[in-house]
C-alpha cells in the first residue's frame, strides 16, 4: 500500500496547546491514513548548507522559540529515531546526487514535533528529521523529494512542514481582521497550479506567484512544500485551509493517491 506525502502548515508553536481549526484538522488526519511504519519530516526550522538527517535513536524535543507559556516548554514528544532508515535515506539521496550526513545529536524542532504531537500523540511511530537548504531553490527541494519517492511504497510517511504563507512581521505588526488579498491570491495561485499540474510554474514560484516576496520574505517555510510534492507527485489534494494571525495561510496538501485506511 502506498502512502501519500503531506505538506503541513504548522503556524505558531501554540498550535499543540490550542483548539483551533488546524489543531482539529491535524488530530483527525492520521485516522485518514494507513498507519505508517516510520515518518520522515522535512522542517522549515532545520536549516543547513547540505541535507542532514537525524541519526539518533532517541530524539530530543527542541523548544526553539522564546516568550511562550511554560506549558509549551513542558511538552515533550518522545518519538524514537530510526538510524537505519536515516542511513537508507542517505543512500537514496546519494543516488540522486545529494551528499548528506547524519546528525547524531539533533532532535525534533517545533515545526516537526508540534504537528506530530497532534497527529500521533502516542509517539508510537519512529521519526527521521530531514533538514532544508534555504540557500537552494524549489527545484533542489523538489529533487530531494523525488529521491525519497520510493519510501511511499514502503509505508513511510514523508511530511514537509512549513507554512503556505509566512510573513511573521506582518502577522505581529498589524491586526488583520480579514485575510488580505496578497495572502489569498498567493494561496489561490498555488491551488490553481497544483490543480493544473503545472510543475514548472510552481518551481518558479518566486518569479511567478503573486506577492511571493510579501508572503515569504525568506523562503524557508515554503521549501518543505517542494520536498513533499517531489516525493508524492500529482495529484494534489487540498486537505485543509485556514488563516491565523491574519496573514499566515495554514493550507495543507496531500500529494499522490490517497488510499483509505483499511
Ligand atoms: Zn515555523
Amino acid at each position: 500500500m502506498s502512502l501519500p506525502t503531506l505538506f503541513i502548515s504548522h503556524g505558531s508553536p501554540m498550535l499543540a496547546l490550542e483548539d483551533e481549526p488546524t489543531t482539529r484538522f491535524l488530530r483527525g488526519l492520521s485516522g485518514q491514513l494507513e498507519m505508517p511504519k516510520a515518518i520522515v519530516v522535512a522542517s522549515a526550522h532545520w536549516e543547513t548548507e547540505a541535507p542532514q538527517l537525524t541519526g539518533a535513536m532517541e530524539l530530543s524535543t527542541i523548544h526553539d522559540f522564546y516568550g511562550f507559556p511554560d506549558a509549551l516548554y513542558r511538552l515533550r514528544y518522545p518519538a524514537k529515531g530510526d538510524p537505519l532508515l536515516a542511513s537508507h535515506i542517505g543512500g537514496l539521496l546519494a543516488k540522486a546526487g545529494f551528499a548528506s550526513s547524519l546528525d547524531h545529536k539533533r532532535g525534533l524542532d517545533h515545526g516537526a514535533w508540534n504537528p506530530l504531537l497532534l497527529m500521533y500523540p502516542k509517539a508510537e511511530v519512529p521519526v527521521v528529521g530531514l533538514s532544508i537548504q534555504p540557500k537552494q531553490d524549489a527545484r533542489w527541494h523538489y529533487k530531494i523529494g523525488q529521491a525519497l519517492a520510493t519510501l511511499c511504497d514502503e509505508s513511510i510517511l514523508v511530511i514537509g512542514t512549513g507554512n503556505l504563507t509566512h510573513n511573521l512581521h506582518e502577522a505581529f505588526r498589524s491586526q488583520h481582521t480579514q485575510t488580505p488579498t496578497w495572502v489569498s491570491e498567493f494561496a489561490v495561485w498555488v491551488e490553481d497550479n497544483l490543480a493544473k499540474g503545472d510543475l514548472e510554474a510552481l518551481l518558479d514560484w518566486q518569479a511567478q506567484a503573486p506577492h511571493a516576496r510579501q508572503n515569504h520574505p525568506t523562503p524557508e517555510h515554503f521549501l518543505p512544500f517542494f520536498v513533499a510534492l517531489g516525493a508524492g507527485g500529482f495529484p494534489a489534494t487540498k486537505l485543509h485551509a485556514d488563516t491565523v494571525l491574519g496573514v499566515l495561510a495554514m493550507d495543507a496538501y496531500a500529494f499522490g493517491a490517497i488510499s483509505p485506511r483499511a
